[in-house]
């Protein structure tokens, strides 16, 4: 038989996860997993903005035929007016195209497979951690993955000097996986400085930077979390951004995001944009049209717009609210580890330093779900939760 050869794939790291507690059967079970917000109620509600989105939407589309290859067209403006900001020299002089493509995961799939199949750019250096996807995305695409180091476990800090000297020995053409903000898992983002730093180096090397953003709005707000991107792109000629609504729209399951292209001038850019179209058409021919339909419409208006804005900055406090209480709360279970980096971190999580064991021991004993690499969201902890997860954290680690 020909199946019969197959071997059984191994659960994904993190969705897995999401099985193992779908079927756990404890009631006061605790997701802090994959990384979807949850409000004070512990529920991922569709924002306000979205639903009115959604009825305008209801009463104006009047057909359901197929979007062109790249998408919605008014989305993609809207896309690079959030990355590069309104009035950016990369948009009025054409260097810039852009493509909707389903999520972040599908952005990064075309741009990778792009730039297989079309440059001699074939090596990807991703830091080390990075999201657990990562390297599945890129391998598939036939790129070779290289890890630069970024995290130090002694300092539960960034280890910048380290990551620029591994960055040094990249060879020209190679390409440079960044996460634009947020960083996934460990929440440590660069400084201004130290962005300026990566983009010096990736101009004198001739290295190709790759943006993954999927969190814009969740560290500081939508202009301040673009600052990296934005200061790079002031440097490098060329780059390319796999970015996601997925999380900043809370549009999770309607898999919308978009690939672009940074290119020396116009006519790179619209040779670039033909072949990204030809993946595409080759993958899935055309993406999904309800998700950017309602991102357009919202950032379009004007009332929508500042509605969505409102509705991410009560996200991101809410977060950052949590990190307060998570530090203050161990330290009053009797935890006398210094977790006060935690919050010092951005976005949804935290590289929480847990060993492999003592998330084995959450989980088993506490029916406390984190990643194995010791990673939390902490857009899941709310106040009722908080209690149960630190005294078990404290448990574990005494
Ligand atoms: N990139 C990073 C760093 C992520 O954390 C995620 C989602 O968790 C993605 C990309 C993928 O986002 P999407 O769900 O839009 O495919």
């Amino acid at each position: 038989m020909i199946f019969s050869q197959v071997t059984l794939a191994p659960a994904d790291p993190i969705l897995g996860l999401t099985d193992a507690f779908k079927a756990d059967v404890r009631p006061h079970k605790v997701n802090l997993g994959v990384g979807i917000y949850k409000d004070e109620a512990g529920q991922t509600p569709i924002l306000s903005c979205v639903k009115k989105a959604e009825a305008i939407l209801l009463e104006t589309e009047k057909s359901k035929n197929y979007l062109g290859i790249e998408g919605v067209q008014a989305y993609n403006q809207a896309v690079q007016k959030l990355l590069f900001g309104e009035q950016s020299s990369i948009i009025a002089n054409k260097r810039a195209v852009t493509a909707q493509a389903p999520g972040g995961t599908g952005s990064l799939r075309v741009a990778s497979e792009f730039l297989v199949r079309n440059t001699g750019s074939t090596t990807i250096w991703v830091s080390n951690p990075t999201w657990a996807n990562h390297q599945n995305i890129f391998e598939t695409a036939g790129l070779t993955v290289k890890e630069y180091r970024y995290y130090k476990a002694e300092t539960n800090d960034l280890d910048f000097a380290a990551m620029l000297a591994d960055l040094a020995n990249a060879n020209a053409g190679d390409v440079v996986l960044l996460h634009g903000c947020c960083h996934n898992p460990t929440g440590i983002d660069l400084s201004i400085e130290q962005w300026k730093q990566v983009a010096n180096i990736c101009l004198e090397k001739s290295l190709l930077p790759l943006f993954d953003f999927a969190y814009q709005g969740f560290g500081a707000g939508i202009d301040e979390d673009a600052q990296g991107l934005r200061a790079v792109a002031a440097v490098v000629p060329e780059l390319l951004i796999a970015n996601s609504f997925s999380k900043n729209f809370g549009l999770y399951n309607e898999r919308v995001g978009a690939v672009t292209i940074v290119a020396e001038d116009q006519d790179d850019a619209i040779r670039s944009f033909s072949q990204i179209k030809k993946t595409i058409r080759a993958n899935y021919s055309n993406p999904p049209a309800h998700g950017g339909l309602i991102v357009s419409t919202i950032l379009a208006d004007a009332s929508l717009h500042q509605e969505w804005q409102a509705e991410l900055t009560s996200m991101r406090e809410r977060i950052a609210e949590m990190r307060g209480l998570f530090v203050a709360s161990l330290k009053a279970e009797g935890v006398e580890q210094d977790f006060s980096f935690i919050s010092r971190q951005n976005g949804m999580f935290s590289f929480s330093g847990l060993t492999k064991s003592q998330v084995a021991r959450l989980k088993d004993e506490f029916a406390i779900y984190i990643v194995g690499s010791g990673r939390i969201s902490v857009a899941g902890l709310t106040k009722n939760n908080m209690p149960a997860v630190c005294k078990a954290i404290a448990q574990v680690i005494l």
